[in-house]
């Protein structure tokens, strides 16, 4: 029998949203308004072309995101989504046995991407649905080599404020790096955006993803800026020509998308008002979200509920023992969901 790592034996696989045919899906905040059109005429002209290796380098595409953030070019990385850029960043500096902190419940990809990189995780536990700054700053030790800031937080939407991310940084050592994961920066308030607050510090990385406002989960890509140094390590960690041809392109056209990206966050944002509003008026005691989805902290009956949504065609996603996180779709399948939220409280409790 072939030998296999001690340390995956434990180790949960990431369990991705359901995707039910003809049903509408909540369950993986995604874009529920399709291709961006300037995305979706970009790639029909690329599709000659994909016999050939793409620009290893993605070279236009980090040119097209340094202007848009106004930074050098080499202070940025790119991933085959978001999540290949935390694994880069982690690769870069876990050594084995290193300590990876980050709130818990979040992203449950650093668990996973913090094994695989030879690195300990350690969770420190989120207070009234969110991360608790001071307390992941007490808990970096001499081992502590990166701590993720999820925000906003998934799933539990919440974020945390500009002041709040200044005092941490300025209590976290230099030679932890703080990886501020900003996959919902564009449905956040923007008072607390980690480049314009931190960006030029030199243990500060920002990650952002096409995955979301952006509408490109499916091609698989996403960025980081960091500092120039650290950068340049995290590319050598990249495996090679993982961001497709066809994912650099469409990246670089949905960039010039721009106006149509901030219409559909407003939207997004206007529904997800609405949905909050209309929940906490069936007695639900949700946190005020800043992303494309709203949390639901339905303790024990959460299992219960996403099945009773699922009956009725809507997938949303449960997390055991704790909460629902619902994505806001577009109108009709967040009224869709709504009803079964109003049917589920009038429920009589042994239905449930
Ligand atoms: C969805 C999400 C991402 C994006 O992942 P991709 O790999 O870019 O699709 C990253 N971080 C968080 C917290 C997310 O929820």
């Amino acid at each position: 029998m072939v030998h296999v790592r001690s340390s995956l034996a434990g180790l949960r696989s990431y369990v991705p949203g359901r995707k039910v045919p003809g049903a509408a899906v909540l369950a993986s905040n995604e874009s529920p308004y399709g291709l961006l059109p300037g995305v979706a005429a970009r790639l029909a002209e690329l599709a000659g072309g994909l016999a050939r290796y793409p620009d290893m380098g993605a070279g236009r595409l980090v040119d097209a995101l340094a202007a848009h953030h106004g930074v050098a070019a080499g202070r940025i990385a790119v991933g085959a989504g978001s999540s290949e850029v935390c694994a880069q960043l982690l690769h870069t500096v876990v050594d084995p046995g290193s300590e990876v902190v980050f709130g818990w419940r979040s992203f449950e990809a650093y668990p996973i991407l913090t094994a695989v990189a030879g690195g300990v995780a350690v969770r420190v536990p989120l207070r009234d649905h969110a991360q608790d700054l001071p307390a992941m700053a007490a808990a970096v030790t001499g081992r502590t080599r990166l701590i993720f800031v999820c925000n906003p937080n998934n799933p539990t939407s919440t974020a945390v404020g500009a002041r709040a991310l200044r005092d941490f940084a300025d209590r976290v050592p230099e030679h932890v790096l703080i990886v501020v994961d900003e996959a919902y920066r564009e449905y956040a308030d923007p008072a607390a955006d980690a480049l314009d607050l931190l960006g030029d510090r030199p243990n500060v990385a920002v990650v952002r993803t096409f995955s979301k406002a952006y509408a490109l989960a499916g091609l698989r890509v996403g960025y980081c800026v960091g500092p120039a140094d650290v950068i340049a390590q995290a590319r050598k960690t990249q495996i090679p020509f993982s961001v497709t041809a066809l994912a650099q392109e469409a990246a670089v056209a949905a960039l010039l998308d721009r106006a149509e990206v901030a219409r559909r966050c407003a939207l997004t944002v206007a529904e997800r008002e609405r949905v909050t509003r209309e929940l906490r008026a069936l007695g639900h005691d949700l946190p005020s979200s800043q992303a494309n989805f709203v949390w639901l902290p339905l303790g024990r009956d959460s299992d219960a509920f996403a099945a009773h949504c699922l009956g009725e065609g809507v997938v949303v996603r449960a997390f055991p023992g704790e909460g629902v996180r619902v994505t806001i779709g577009l109108p009709e399948e967040n009224s869709a969901f709504l009803a079964l939220a109003e049917a589920w409280a009038s429920a009589p409790t042994s239905r449930k």
